[in-house]
């Protein structure tokens, strides 16, 4: 029994002393990985090579969408409202953390409302930004906007400013990323892809005409590979049909950031079917559009196969809102939890909500 004793203690503390030259192995070769590699611990704070992400930010009803492209290009499309503490800067600044980047090389400004421009001074009073593009000056009659303008002009003073025209485009390695609509205008084709007739024109309804800055909204198409990715700012209905009719420049897009965060003006049938999304994310806030006509309409277009909401739109009904687990917000506002989707150039792409760290997959076509 003795011996055996002996041996059992002698095997155990073998053990344990392998143990103890295991664990000790295991932290001299993180030691040396973080002290002599720094490189290899910032490699993995980079963007994966040959991924494009996509972050839509909750800003509580405006918009705030952070593009990472393959080789850590950037642009970061609105910026958000003013105020709050720079509540809106702190979260942009947690997506470019997840991303892994420093600087914001290409911000676009959609237009001059308070929730897409507003959160400018704040943004440039963190974050080192390359250059601002936008539709050129406002547009719209009223005094807020035109405060708007001004403080923009004042707070990227000193920065690098482009005015963009549809067909232009913003440089982002391994991405395309085209400018359809800008100031009024828009564009009739696509460089690689060929326009074709609209059948949802001819039941379009007429819309009336929009003198606010939203029918002026820069909007782009961004194309990695075979995934398409919509985004039109505020763009208003009479703007969407003459952008997709009678002829679609735009083809068929993988993923839609609902146009005017689900608000009816915008979100004609011409151009929801016509660019027939697989996966569409309303940028709503908890009070702020996702309005149910709206929603059915992106709800309904062929072969849409999810609709990721920021937030439950409280004032409407279960019927006119996603399951819960599609909704990144579901109770109230301060919550601030992101939609993250992540594409490969083969189209396939998946959406993780922030809030449950649940991903869905959506294959390749
Ligand atoms: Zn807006």
């Amino acid at each position: 029994m003795k011996t055996a004793d002996h041996d059992h203690l002698q095997s155990s503390s073998r053990r344990r002393l392998a143990r103890q030259a295991c664990a000790f192995a295991v932290f001299a070769a993180f030691a040396v990985c973080f002290l002599l590699a720094p490189q290899w611990i910032r490699a993995q704070n980079s963007p994966p090579a040959g991924q494009l992400r996509i972050y839509s930010i909750d800003v509580e009803g405006g918009q705030s969408t952070l593009l990472v492209g393959p080789s850590g290009s950037s642009l970061l499309v609105d910026t958000g409202w003013p105020g709050n503490n720079g509540r809106d800067a702190e979260r942009i600044l947690g997506a470019m953390h997840d991303a892994g980047i420093k600087r914001i090389d290409h911000v676009l400004i959609t237009h001059f409302h308070t929730d897409h421009v507003g959160g400018v001074p704040e943004l440039v009073a963190h974050v080192e930004v390359g250059e601002f593009l936008d539709h050129g000056e406002n547009r719209e009659d009223a005094a807020d906007t035109r405060n708007n303008y001004a403080t923009y002009l004042k707070a990227i003073a000193g920065h690098q400013r482009r005015i963009v025209h549809p067909g232009d485009t913003i440089p982002i390695d391994g991405l395309s990323v085209v400018v359809l609509t800008a100031d009024g205008e828009h564009i009739g084709a696509v460089p690689g892809i060929e326009p074709v007739p609209n059948p949802y024109c001819a039941s379009e309804h007429a819309w009336p005409d929009d003198p606010t800055e939203n029918s002026r909204s820069a909007g782009i198409l961004v194309i990695f590979g075979k995934f398409k990715f919509l985004d039109l700012g505020d763009l208003t209905g009479k703007k969407e049909v003459a952008l997709v009719c009678p002829n679609n420049p735009i083809g068929t897009v993988d993923l839609y950031l609902v146009t005017h965060h689900g608000m009816d003006w915008s979100n004609s049938r011409a151009i929801v079917d016509a660019v027939h999304p697989r996966v569409a994310i309303m940028n709503n806030g908890a009070h702020k559009a996702g309005m149910p006509a709206a929603w059915q309409i992106v709800h309904d277009s062929p072969g849409l196969i999810d609709l990721w909401q920021l937030h439950t739109a409280e004032g409407s009904d279960a019927a006119h809102n996603s399951p819960e687990w599609l909704i990144a917000n579901p109770k109230g506002d301060g919550d601030g939890h992101a939609l993250k989707v992540v594409a490969l150039p083969d189209g396939s792409f998946s959406v993780t909500n922030t809030r449950t760290g649940m991903t869905k997959q959506y294959p390749r076509k």
